[in-house]
């Protein structure tokens, strides 16, 4: 059905575009008029070249010397790039330069958490710098496209791909969706040590059905429009250079070759005026899918859905000439794709400053990028459990670093991070060995899925002689990332086992997990006394949670998925609508009671299941510090607002504890009855508050009717009247709570 709207009628419509470059287009007016079909096809094309011989291969000289190449990616040896573009500006039918793209997705050499850490920051500061920071370690190489940021909202921790995403929220997603669009872009494309972004994967490859990596989606029209679309919208606000549609299809319809999604709503609605890239392959996978009936069809129905570009496969230059011929293709539809490629290609400097500077290094791991890289592991960090404040240790304690992840330099970079060097890694490991003598190593297991016990006796005795165990578990960065879904999300191998023996000497176990999702610790978590959840952490995550155990620095992540108790439970998101069975007492934990114990047991009558009850392990936006914030007197400036009215939300936030510390102070918001059924919270807002031990500070939020609006059965945004809830606290499922009126 959703394919069917032909008639969007969302009011959010944009009525001015992005203002074109006028001079751009004339110059793209003209060169359209020299180019002959072959070159503008030429154009679409966007080549995988995997060779790392010393010499280019001669075909390839040749396709680039005809013109039938727009761009290239993940060139393995870098030291083409150059020569590639030499051939395409100096030796090809027009001269117009190559883009050359890579997956640039948390880092270049400097490698940052994965994404779905950074995301743990709720810091833009942060993603923006990690973004700014690849590109100009990238652009060194010649490297001016990226194929990142990832906006797919992910609900489903078994989806490997969740590791690249940024959670299950949309408003956090889309915050963080334009705050990486600025790193890597910059304020203009045209300075050579940005790089153009690609929105990617539009749309909806998160809600793969059981969370298996390319599954099918199915999903109605006002779920995509307001849970996966917005990071999208804000990501081309933003200036999103390019997008790449994804390889799933959506109630029926390949993202590739989906008209709807790509023309009307990327086009119309999103005024959309960068270029569409392919996934790897996606035209030619519509075959597959049961949608093209061969390669040509494949390239038929991409081509009327409006796809600019086609990433490795070869259905564009196998038929859009006779396409073309047949009048099923027309060359004006084929002139547009052109001319959106080669916007950006102008927007990049690239007709004028097509080689890289070589005089920019690039400054590859230089002390400022590792710096930040060490800024965002820490921010990164989410303390899920501290018993009895065992953490943070002092650095005179002597502790047994044992486990798979102590000081394992490739796994801790995490998916997508092949241009990571693990020689320039610092793990746990090297960061004690670093600065304190105060340690025993050994790893009881291998590696993450490690099942034998040969290790287990060398731990069990360095413990026995140690005060603490540090025990540094999780996944390998194999297990996460593209075609890496799990149906078991716990610690894979014989973590847990080493763990219930190490239990057995009676020394506190500090577990820390690096992983690319949320692992499922419910056999464990009782063993254990403080658990940190450091994702994959990248370059300087060893140095990153040295200083947060030892107490130089706080954790101060909080989780941007909600963490399952078990994988049964999935797929989970906490903006779920009610059921005709109320969950209130689940959803709204007073300030008064023990906060994640209470909750925890409160099973509700709401739709659940006998033996693990609905809500997970720990909500999203949850994650402790080393001290405590008190919330109180919440109030608002109005009980009665009307839709062109502000609210202005207070609440005093007081650091109780002896030590100065970080808060993320949330706000939430539910619409008590709609249209159509509403989620239980939503969140609206986020502040980061620095408080000094005993110090208070009033906090504001201020939010409006737009941010209220929703898209419902009729695909009309909008809000309506009605009572809201709101509640502003330290995570989803605590917080003060609020109510208000919206009138007309
Ligand atoms: C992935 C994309 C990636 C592309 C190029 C695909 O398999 O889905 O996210 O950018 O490969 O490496």
């Amino acid at each position: 059905i959703l394919l069917l709207v032909t008639i969007i009628s969302c009011k959010e419509n944009k009525n001015t575009s992005s203002v074109k470059d006028t001079m751009h287009e004339a110059k793209i007016q003209a060169l359209l008029q020299k180019m002959s079909l072959e070159a503008k096809i030429g154009q679409t094309n966007l080549r995988g070249m995997h060779s790392t011989e010393s010499e280019l291969p001669e075909k390839l000289i040749a396709s680039v010397k005809k013109g039938s190449v727009g761009a290239f990616l993940n060139i393995m040896n870098l030291d083409y790039v150059d020569e590639l573009q030499r051939i395409a500006v100096e030796e090809s039918p027009n001269g117009i330069p190559l883009i050359f793209g890579r997956d640039v997705i948390h880092g270049f050499k400097t490698i940052f958490p994965i994404p779905l850490g950074l995301a743990a920051t709720w810091n833009t500061q942060i993603v923006e710098k990690s973004s700014e920071i690849a590109a100009f370690e990238a652009t060194s190489f010649g490297i001016r496209w990226t194929f990142a940021p990832m906006l797919d909202i992910a609900r489903d921790s078994r989806w490997g791909r969740i590791a690249e995403s940024p959670g299950e929220d949309p408003y956090l997603a889309s915050v963080l969706g334009a705050a990486y669009i600025k790193g890597f872009q910059g304020d203009n494309l045209t300075d050579p040590y940005r790089m153009a972004a690609s929105a990617k994967h539009y749309i909806a490859y998160g809600a793969a059905i059981g969370g298996r990596d390319y599954n099918t989606v199915n999903l109605s029209e006002p779920l995509l429009r307001n849970v996966y679309l917005p990071p999208f919208k804000a990501a081309i606000d933003a200036g999103s250079a390019t997008v790449m549609s994804a390889f799933n299809e959506i109630n029926g319809i390949p993202a590739t070759g989906n008209e709807f999604l790509l023309k009307d709503v990327l086009r119309g609605e999103l005024q959309f005026d960068g270029f569409v890239v392919s996934d790897w392959d996606s035209v030619t996978e519509m075959i597959a899918h049961g949608f093209a009936s061969d390669e040509k069809h494949s390239a038929e129905l991409a081509a009327k859905a409006g796809l600019d570009m086609e990433m490795n496969s070869e259905a564009y230059e196998h038929y859009l000439k006779e396409l073309i011929k047949e009048g099923k293709v027309s060359i004006e539809e084929l002139d547009e794709f052109v001319r959106n490629i080669l916007r950006i290609k102008f927007r990049l400097g690239l007709f004028e400053n097509p080689y890289r500077n070589k005089e920019h290094t690039g400054n590859l791991y230089a002390e400022s990028h590792l710096k930040e890289a060490k800024k965002a592991a820490i921010e990164s960090t989410v303390l899920l459990k501290n018993k009895d404040s065992i953490l943070p240790i002092s650095e005179k304690t002597n502790v047994a670093i044992i486990g798979p992840l102590a000081n394992a330099p490739h796994e801790q970079l995490g998916t997508w991070a092949f241009d990571g060097e693990k020689e320039h890694t610092n793990t746990p490991l090297d960061a004690y060995k670093k600065v304190n003598t105060n340690f025993l190593f050994a790893k009881g297991l291998d590696y993450s899925r490690d099942k034998t016990k040969k290790g287990f006796q060398e731990a069990i005795d360095i413990a026995k002689k140690s005060d603490v165990i540090l025990f540094f578990g999780g996944e390998e960065a194999i297990l996460s990332g593209e075609a890496h879904s799990r149906a078991n999300i716990d610690l894979p191998g014989a973590q847990e086992e080493l763990l219930n023996e190490l239990a057995k000497t009676g020394k506190p176990i500090v577990l820390i997990i690096m992983a690319g999702r949320p692992i499922t610790i419910t056999n464990i978590i009782d063993k254990t006394d403080a658990v940190l959840m450091a994702w994959h952490p990248g370059t300087m995550g060893g140095e990153a949670l040295y200083e947060i155990i030892n107490g130089i620095k706080s954790p101060e992540g909080r989780l941007p998925v909600s963490w399952p108790k078990t994988a049964g439970q999935l797929p989970y998101f906490y903006n779920h609508k009610n059921t005709g069975r109320p969950a209130d007492s689940i959803n709204y934990i007073p300030m008064d009671k023990i906060p994640i114990a209470a909750w925890q047991s409160s099973l509700g009558n709401d739709s659940h299941y006998l033996d693990v009850g609905f809500t997970p392990h720990f909500p999203f936006g949850y994650g402790l510090s080393y001290t405590t914030f008190k919330y109180e007197n919440v109030s608002i400036s109005k009980d009665v607002i009307n839709f062109n009215e502000d609210l202005e939300i207070k609440v005093s936030v007081t650091n109780s504890v002896k030590k100065d510390g970080k808060e993320i102070v949330q706000l939430y918001v539910q619409d008590i009855v709609g249209s159509i059924t509403r989620p239980v919270k939503e969140l609206k807002r986020f502040k980061h508050v620095f408080l000094k031990s005993g110090e208070t500070k009033e906090v504001t939020f201020k939010i409006s009717s737009k941010d209220l609006e929703f898209v419902n059965h009729k695909i009309i945004k909008d809000a309506e009247e009605g009572t809201f809830n709101l509640w502003v606290g330290p995570n989803v499922a605590q917080g003060l709570k609020a109510s208000f009126t919206l009138k007309k």
